[in-house]
Order: C-alpha cells, then structure tokens, then sequence
C-alpha cells in the first residue's frame, strides 16, 4: 500500500488517513491542490475490497476536483474523502461526527460534501463539528437547475464548433435520463428550437416528456441507435463503451453525466468517429458554481451568469485543441493547469 510511488500520485499537498475507534470511522482525506483556495470534494462511502482501492479512488477523485473547480472558474481547490464501509450497512452518526472532527482540524483546506453513498442527512452529523461542510439539509439547496443550464449552454457552444450552427433550430437531440438535470435540459433544448428524443427508464417522466415537450419517446437501449445530431447523456456514468461508440450516429456527445467514458482509450475511438465530446467535468461543472452562490449569497443572475460561462470555456478548450492538434479533453486539461498552477 503505497501514496507517493502510486500510479495516482499527482503531487498531492495532503493526504490524511482517519480513525475513530468508537465509531468504527476508518476515512481517507485527500487534498489535491489548494492554490486557488481550500479544497472542495465530496466524501464518498463505499465498500472498497482493499485499502489499496480506497487511496487510489481518493487521490483521483481529489486531483479530478482540483481540474473542475479551476475551469469552472471558483476560487476552489480540489480535495476528496472517502470512508470504507457499506453505506447501506455500515453507516451510523457517530461516523459522520467524528469525520466532522477530522475535518475540521484542516482548517478550511479542505470542505466536505455530499458524494455518492453519503446524503444531506450525514453532512448535518459532520456539520455538528465544522463549519467547513456544504450540501447539508439547510445549507445550499438543488444544484440541478444550475447543471442544467451549464449543459444547455454547452450544447450550444458543442454544435457550434462541430455543426457549425449558431442556433438549435431542428438540431435532432437524443436525451438519454429525464430526472433533476435531463428533464430540464430537454426543455431548454425545445425551447430553443430542437426536436426531441427521449428515454428513461421510468414511464412517468417519458409519458410528461412526450405531453408537454412533444418528445418521441424510445426504449432505453435503443437511444444509442437514433438518427440525431447530438447525444446527450444524464442519466449514468460509462454510457460511452465499445458498443455504443460503435452505434452512435451523433456527431456531438453533450451531457450531465459523470464519468461518460469507460475507459480513457474511448475518447480516442470518438476522435476516430469524428463525434465531438464536451468534457463532462467540464459541461456539468454548473452545480457546483451553483452552490458556490447560493453560499455567497449571490442573486439568482448572478449565478446563472457564472454558470453561462461554461460555453466560452468550452469555445476556448475546442480552439485550443485545434490549435495544438490534441483532444478537447486533453486541452481542457491543459487549461485547467494554466488557471490552477499559475495562482501558486
Ligand atoms: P436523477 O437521478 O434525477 O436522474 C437520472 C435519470 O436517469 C432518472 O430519471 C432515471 O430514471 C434515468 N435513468 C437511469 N438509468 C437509465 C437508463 N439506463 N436509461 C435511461 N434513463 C435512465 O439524476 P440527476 O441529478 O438528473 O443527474 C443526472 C446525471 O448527471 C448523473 O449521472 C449525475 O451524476 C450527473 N450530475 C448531476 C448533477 C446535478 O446537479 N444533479 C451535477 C453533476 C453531474
């Protein structure tokens, strides 16, 4: 088991291991990058098989924050927690109190949130603590309308740079998810002009779709097969895996989701296809600057203004990639380097 000779090793500033007999609290802190501020990054549980898996999801998910929060334009470092243990079985307050205890003893380098596997509920045991925690019941609501609007407006700049288009008029898009963050982008994009196809796996949400949208509804699996020009994934991670790629008629992949790609090597087989990919830390980056101002207080157009901004990062992330002759997704990265590492 090892930190600074594993492959996920990236220059860390902190990285905290935590015990707490009494609850049974075995957690892992890692700070990525603080030069732009005290990190942000949720904390996760999950019943990782080694401890091995623990550090590795950690240093990865705290260096991937780091990358967001720059682009997204916060003055926000990047940092991730996890506990070992199964949420379903595992958790108790105890737990979360003792983690608020931890994390406050890093003074502000780093604030919790909720992740997959932990609710607004824990983050108010954390809460009891430290005052370095976001996401809980009473402090920052739904980031959904705000990641819906950083995805319409990364549509937008998607089809621009691929189709050429500067408007949504008749572009065909498949929306494939119709919960917080999909519905919404699905009536922004009609609105816009768009024609809509849609699916999930509720009946309920195509059904309203299909009435107040005027959306052609298709059975999951079969989102992957339709004739449209962009594909717009938020519903799950890894929808972009060899098969998909392979049927995929779209020539912009544009969504909510996390971790759209399988595996690294599928952003490559998109190059291939010559289907442009929004980054999705990139495009649905809008939640967290959401939250970022429902924190300071800021007024709803205020935010929103913020959040628009994602189109221009993605304007500057397409050009770049053409000037240097690299992926997007190695281009935003690129970027994000010169905003994070230039503040040091
Ligand atoms: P949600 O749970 O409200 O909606 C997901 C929808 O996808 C649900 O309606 C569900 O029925 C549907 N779905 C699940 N499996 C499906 C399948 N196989 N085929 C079709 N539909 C399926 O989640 P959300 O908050 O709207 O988030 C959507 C995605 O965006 C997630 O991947 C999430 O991690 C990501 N994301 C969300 C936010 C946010 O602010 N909510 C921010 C960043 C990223």
């Amino acid at each position: 088991m090892s930190v600074f000779t594993s492959p996920h090793f990236d220059n860390h500033e902190n990285v905290v291991f935590c015990h707490d007999e009494a609850s049974g609290l075995k957690a892992i802190i890692a700070i990525h990058n603080t030069n732009l501020g005290g990190a942000l990054g949720g904390c996760r549980m999950w019943d990782y098989a080694t401890e091995e898996e623990a550090i590795t999801d950690a240093l990865r998910l705290a260096r991937g924050m780091t990358y967001k929060n720059a682009l997204a334009g916060l003055p926000w470092g990047g940092g991730k927690s996890v506990i070992i243990g199964d949420a379903r079985k595992d958790k108790t307050p105890e737990m979360f109190e003792a983690m608020g205890r931890f994390v406050d003893r890093l003074n502000g380098t780093y604030r919790i949130a909720e992740d997959v596997g932990t609710s607004p509920e824990d983050m108010g045991y954390i809460a009891k603590h430290t005052d370095h925690v976001l996401g809980t019941v009473e402090r920052a609501g739904d980031p959904s309308p705000g990641t819906a609007y950083g995805v319409f407006k990364g549509i937008q700049a998607t089809v621009l740079e691929r189709l050429g288009k500067n408007n949504l008029d008749n572009v065909k898009v498949a929306v494939q998810g119709l919960g917080h963050v999909g519905y919404d982008v699905a009536r922004q994009l009609k609105e816009a002009g768009a024609s809509l196809c849609v699916t999930d796996i509720h009946d309920d949400s195509i059904r309203k779709a299909q009435a107040e949208l005027g959306a052609t509804a298709v059975n999951p699996d079969a989102i992957y097969d339709q004739d449209v020009d962009v594909y717009v994934p938020c519903a799950l991670g890894a929808t972009l895996n060899d098969d998909t790629i392979s049927r995929l008629k779209a020539k912009v992949v544009a969504g909510a989701a996390n971790n759209q790609l399988a595996e690294e090597r599928h952003g490559a087989m998109l190059v291939e296809k010559d289907i442009l990919y929004a980054p999705d830390y990139v495009i649905n980056a809008g939640g967290v600057i959401y939250l970022y101002h429902q924190l300071e207080g800021s007024s709803r157009d205020t935010a929103m203004e913020h959040v628009g901004r994602i189109g221009d990062t993605l304007r500057e992330i397409y050009a770049k990639a053409r000037a240097t002759n690299t992926q997007p997704f190695e281009a935003a990265d690129r970027l994000a380097e010169e905003k994070f590492m230039k503040a040091a």
